[in-house]
């Protein structure tokens, strides 16, 4: 069977060709420019691969529900161009196969309950760190829409005593994204994350954040599985210090040996590795064929 994948995030598209159990076959890449642009290089691809069914994990907000007249269009974005665009429509008028649609990181969160880190569970949470924040909510074994999408990224967090960045959203200021994404990293010290060094403070504050933003998701929605991913999170150390903040915010309140005993295979890295949101686009696509 080939399914096709749409990885599309607000600076690269990844386009590929996988199978049911989850193997991308072939891929390509390239950066997201304006929509008209971006969808044709998009249809190209696909043009004649002979794929069974597509699936599209994408930057958003989206509109995903099935009833509206708005469905499949990327909508508020800041992004220049996509705000208000049909995506998904365009990619149907083009393209004719079943195809599943979903934020990028709902993709992620089922690609890992599919064949990653939380295979053969009913629920997880991925957490993207990267240029922005976002999570995708798996539970009970279906994705979670609800009135729009889950739009985690954005909860507000208690300030770190000693952090005196203002944050970087333009909504919020100093909302989870504001104050832990790469940009708010560079932002606050200056240099890029990946060129500080691994005992920096920037690490404590990060995993500050993170720390009271994942364990306020578990008290709200008791996921199996947390699952942090994106750029920010190839910092490894950040996951022992995201443990440990999770572990005092929760105070030994929520008892489970999850929590307890066994929290270093509870919070960790994407199973899939970079491929997390190609595959959750693959796993998207798996589902519309039914
Ligand atoms: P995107 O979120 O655009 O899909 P990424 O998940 O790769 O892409 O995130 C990119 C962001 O992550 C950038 O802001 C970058 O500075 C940051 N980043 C990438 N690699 C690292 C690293 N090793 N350490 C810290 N930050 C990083
Ligand atoms: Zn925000």
């Amino acid at each position: 069977m080939r399914i096709g994948a749409v990885e599309a995030g607000g600076t690269k598209i990844v386009c590929g060709i996988g199978n049911e159990e989850g193997e991308i076959l072939e891929r390509i890449s390239f950066p997201t420019v304006k929509p008209e642009e971006t969808v044709r290089q998009i249809i190209a691809y696909f043009q004649d691969k002979q794929v069974e069914a597509i699936g599209v994990g994408s930057f958003g907000p989206i509109n995903i529900d099935v009833n509206s007249l708005q469905y499949g269009y990327v909508t508020t974005t800041p992004k220049p161009g996509w705000s208000n665009y049909p995506f998904l429509p365009e990619l149907k008028k083009a393209l004719h196969v079943p195809f599943g649609w979903d934020t990028d990181v709902n993709a992620a969160a089922l690609g890992e309950a599919t064949w990653g880190a939380a295979k053969g569970l009913e629920s997880c949470l991925y957490y993207t760190i990267g240029t922005g924040v976002g999570v995708g909510v798996y539970t009970e074994g279906k994705l979670v829409h609800g009135l729009i999408h889950p739009e985690g990224g954005h909860i507000l967090t208690r300030r770190h005593p000693e952090d005196t960045y203002g944050g970087f959203c333009p909504y919020h200021g100093d909302c989870l994204e504001g104050m832990t994404a790469g940009p708010a990293i560079e932002g606050r010290w200056g240099i890029k994350g990946s060129e500080l060094d691994v005992d920096h403070k920037a690490w404590e504050f990060t995993a500050f954040y993170i720390g009271q933003a994942v364990a306020g998701a578990i008290l709200m929605l008791s996921p199996q599985k947390v699952i942090l991913g994106g750029g920010v999170m190839h910092q490894e150390q950040l996951f022992p210090l995201i443990r440990e903040q999770v572990r005092r915010n929760l105070n030994g309140y929520v008892s489970s040996p999850a929590l307890a005993e066994h929290i270093d295979t509870y919070i960790v890295a994407p199973g899939l590795g970079d491929n997390a949101g190609l595959a959750g686009s693959l796993a998207l696509g798996l589902r519309a064929l039914g």
